[in-house]
């Protein structure tokens, strides 16, 4: 998926030095990623009534259901057991390197930290792609009988193949960093009044992302020994969020277990 240039449009934010774990992120994952979720995208779109093309109809639901088609796990998760879940590429507190610098505007940084988020996770999701689709994920499942759902544009909820969800999502989020009455990227032109409220929507459906891959592609990121850096991503995302209150705990049931062990660990 192609993102918007802000990269290049908050220089300033970009040289501090709470970029250098990220930037090692993704230079690690770049010889991972690939185009596969592009094509997924559109072999599910062809397989159901609903074509990629219609993302700007739909908005992100608030909702969830409690008819998953998911086996039942009973077992402890894999991400939760020894030694994965003390496999972090990035150690220390995260807390130390996601608070606001000093002279930069709160706005700014949560802009250039959320485009950043987003652009890593897409690229974490390309390595998955192949593996989320129509058929081992007919539903955007966080856990066991719990689906997230999407609501089309008279609002009523629908329950879209994780893949489908997700491709829905990416695009959502990347029209919003696009769309320069939400984040301006030139000077002199504010942020809406609402930028929190948006961010926090965009963090939401981040989170719910990561929940779908840590319940149900975790051994995929095992089998390509990701998992130090995928527990350091979302240790960087949970830190963020606790920063600036991003997250609702209402939310983010699905992995309190995981994120109650990085604060014990020392992690966020
Ligand atoms: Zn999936």
């Amino acid at each position: 998926m192609k993102t918007a240039g802000h990269l290049a449009k908050h220089p300033t934010v970009l040289d501090s030095s709470t970029s250098e774990p990220s930037m090692f992120l993704l230079n690690s994952l770049s010889r991972f990623t690939r185009s596969a979720r592009h094509k997924n995208a559109q072999n599910n779109g062809s397989s159901s009534n609903l074509s990629v093309s219609s993302h700007s109809s739909k908005k992100s639901s608030t909702t969830s259901s409690t008819h998953g088609n998911h086996a039942q796990r009973k077992q402890t998760p894999l991400y939760l057991r020894q030694p994965f879940i003390s496999t972090h590429l990035v150690k220390g507190n995260f807390s130390t390197i996601v608070s606001l610098p000093r002279y930069i505007d709160r706005n700014e940084w949560l802009a250039i930290n959320v485009y950043e988020l987003f652009t890593y996770l897409n690229h974490f999701y390309d390595v998955f792609a192949a593996f989320c689709t129509v058929q081992t994920c007919p539903t955007m499942s966080a856990a066991p009988g719990i689906d997230y759902t999407w609501l089309d544009s008279n609002r009523k909820p629908l329950r879209l193949p994780a893949p489908q969800y997700i491709e829905y999502v990416m695009a959502w989020i990347e029209n919003r960093l696009r769309d320069q009455s939400i984040f301006p990227t030139k000077a002199g032109v504010p942020f809406p009044s609402n930028f929190e409220a948006i961010v926090k929507a965009i963090y939401k459906q981040l989170f719910r992302i990561f929940v779908h891959i840590y319940n149900y592609h975790y051994p995929e990121i095992l089998h390509v020994s990701l998992e130090a850096h995928w527990n350091s991503f979302f240790a960087h995302f949970i830190a963020f969020g606790k920063e600036f209150g991003l997250l609702d705990p209402r939310d983010t049931g699905p992995l309190k277990k995981l994120i109650d062990v990085l604060e014990f660990q020392g992690n966020i």
